[in-house]
């Protein structure tokens, strides 16, 4: 299969070497790239209970063929492992440069085990590793100063994927960042790094691999151009980025706010022509892309001229879901997160929790040491200090809203999260099936494994037919069969490194992986690619001790709410889920997929494993 290096830099930290791991034609065939290639590699070293903090525990950077093809919005990269926010499955994807620039390095991807004895960052160009000493920039600086700094040591051309303090002090949802602000934000995969005494993966190159069909892909590109320039949303996203849906997302109900206890509140003051209107803006690309969804507030202050983002998820975790409307300490809580390295939903999420449980008594002003009022976006600013500073309230807020209930003696159905990962922001009362898709999906609440905002939305149309449509959104009726497709076509764009608001049809990326790598993929292969992918990844959950009671929804998203466009509705989880593990062909009892169904999707090492 052409597209491929055929092998991935191995990298051992504990004993400082390195080395090339062959990835055989046939693991290619079937894991293709990205998030799913590294769940095959990350299966060799999980174990029942393994800490994700242990040395043992590996980080894989994976792109996949797509990468470098000048196919646009393709050049992601996924970084996969047993993630420290939750204890099963974790990914993140990013964009920017640092995708294209670790292909150009030689490799289709990097494992690192082990840990390092001291701060150290890998530095890979052209096929040649070095470990190099990181101990003049652990502990100093943001992420950015860390970036300029590795960048003038080695080459401007190079990109750093890097942690900040969250990484460092292995926070428990600590994220990567590189490049513009870009983050690969969830699941704590910072942490992970930090664990491993691993301050930045530096990448820089020229290496190419081949393509089999180069004069049918030039044609592709130019069908994936149109189609991207004719797309609806294109322009929204270029004039307000994601925030584009804010105004929409409300009238559905998609907007959590007050901590998930409210959905009307004033969307004007926190929507797209806000931000234009106060600031003035520019936009930043990935490698390639046409759209360039990325925000840049400029001259913010003097100290801070420049602010990466902020996205939707941002806006409305800071914003809504605390009651904030002030978008001055939105942007300043981005900015925060962004330098030193803490997910901006989980960051939300957790103060937003604190705010609730404030207002409920709970949590009182001697415990958090302070007032925390709904709203108030200076006490927002200083939560998220004492979080990265760990000191104070911050320490506990950091943990996440899971051992923030424990440690508070709170409600456990009050914590807004699935499996450990904070819910994101896009209410399961909105969609019956996002709900569905957040109980099951394999990294928690996850609002790319299901994308029910953009796929059971009125009028879309991304070409996967499998037999089911829906005009109404709150209608459960066989959701649970839609979702296991849904979950099956989500799979591919981690797996292929596509950018979730690519709006390219299922059957051109089926003729583009084709036109790649010389294979003759069609739209219903990828659809069967992507089960496999749900169906690994749920074996690696099952291995680390996920069943089916795990698969649900906390109570504070299942109660009805009183207003807008959601009221009175409340997820029918039970009945979507029964019809979705019957469609999935996973055991009810277990909740792990039957041997039946892992030995036809190819991964009979699972079938043993799990049924021993
Ligand atoms: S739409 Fe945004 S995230 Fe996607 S590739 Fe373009 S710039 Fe990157």
């Amino acid at each position: 299969m052409k597209g491929y290096f055929g092998k991935f830099l191995k990298i051992d930290l504990t004993g400082g070497q390195a080395e090339d791991l062959l990835i055989h034609e046939d693991d290619r065939k079937m894991f293709i790239g990205g998030s799913t290639l590294a769940a095959s590699i990350i299966y060799n070293y999980v174990k029942p209970k393994m800490d994700p903090l242990a040395p043992e525990n590996p980080i894989v950077f994976a792109t996949g063929p797509f990468v470098g093809s000048n196919i646009p919005m393709v050049s992601r990269a996924a970084i996969c492992g047993v993630s420290p926010a939750t204890g099963i499955w974790g990914e993140a994807t990013t964009g920017g440069k640092f995708p294209l620039r670790l292909k150009a390095t030689g490799y289709d991807g990097i494992l690192i085990t082990g840990r390092a004895e001291k701060p150290v960052y890998v530095y890979v160009k052209d096929g040649h590793a070095q470990i190099r000493d990181a101990a003049h920039l652990w502990g100093t600086g943001d992420f950015y100063e860390t970036q300029e700094k590795i960048k003038a040591e080695v080459d401007d051309r190079a990109s750093a994927a890097c942690i900040g303090a969250g990484g460092e002090k292995q926070i428990h949802f600590a994220s990567i960042m590189n490049d513009e602000g870009r983050a690969a934000g969830r699941c704590g995969m910072g942490a992970l790094m930090g664990s491993k005494n691993l301050k930045a993966v530096v990448v820089s190159g020229n290496e190419k691999t081949e393509v089999a069909d180069r004069e049918g892909l030039k044609a592709l590109v130019t069908e994936a151009r149109d189609s991207i320039g004719s797309n609806a949303y294109t322009n929204a996203y270029r004039l307000y980025g994601t925030n584009f849906y804010m105004d929409l997302a409300m009238r559905l109900g998609d907007v959590p706010a007050k901590y998930f206890t409210r959905s009307v509140f004033p969307a004007s003051k926190v929507h797209g022509p806000a931000f234009r209107s106060r600031y003035r803006m520019s936009g930043s690309a990935c490698s390639g892309c046409p759209i360039g969804c990325g925000r840049v507030v400029l001259d913010f202050t003097e100290r801070i001229p420049r602010v990466d983002g902020p996205e939707y998820e941002t806006v409305a975790a800071f914003g809504p879901l605390c009651m904030n409307f002030d978008i001055d300490t939105v942007v300043m809580a981005n900015h925060l997160c962004n330098a030193y390295g803490i997910d901006t939903i989980s960051a939300g999420v957790s103060i937003a929790f604190a705010m609730y449980l404030y207002e409920k008594g709970t949590l009182t002003r001697e415990q958090a040491g302070m007032e925390i009022r709904w709203g108030d976006g200076a006490t927002l600013l200083k939560l998220i200090d004492l979080m990265i500073k760990q000191e104070g309230i911050g320490a506990l807020l950091s943990k996440g809203v899971r051992e923030m209930a424990k440690q508070l003696g709170a409600d456990p159905e009050a914590a807004a999260h699935v499996k450990g990962l904070e819910i994101p922001m896009h209410d399961p009362r909105a969609y019956q099936g996002a709900a569905l898709a957040y109980a099951v999906g394999p990294r928690g609440a996850c609002h790319l494994k299901g994308a029910f905002y953009s796929l059971d939305a009125p009028g879309t149309e991304v070409g996967l037919d499998v037999g089911i449509s829906f005009t109404d959104k709150n209608n459960p009726d066989q959701k649970g069969a839609f979702a296991a497709k849904v979950l099956s076509f989500c799979e591919i764009y981690n797996s292929l490194t596509l950018c979730q608001f690519s709006p390219l049809r299922v059957s051109l990326i089926a003729k583009i992986l084709s036109a790649i790598t010389g294979e003759n993929f069609a739209a219903m292969d990828l659809l069967s690619f992507g089960e496999r992918s749900l169906n690994l990844k749920r074996a690696i959950n099952n291995i680390l001790g996920v069943t089916r009671k795990d698969d649900t929804l906390p109570g504070i998203v299942r109660t009805p709410l009183s207003e807008g466009a959601t009221a009175g509705i409340a997820p029918a989880l039970e009945m979507m889920l029964k019809e979705f593990y019957a469609v999935c062909d996973w055991d009810w009892d277990t909740g792990k997929p039957t041997k039946k169904k892992l030995l036809e999707l190819g991964l009979s090492r699972a079938a043993r494993d799990l049924y021993k």
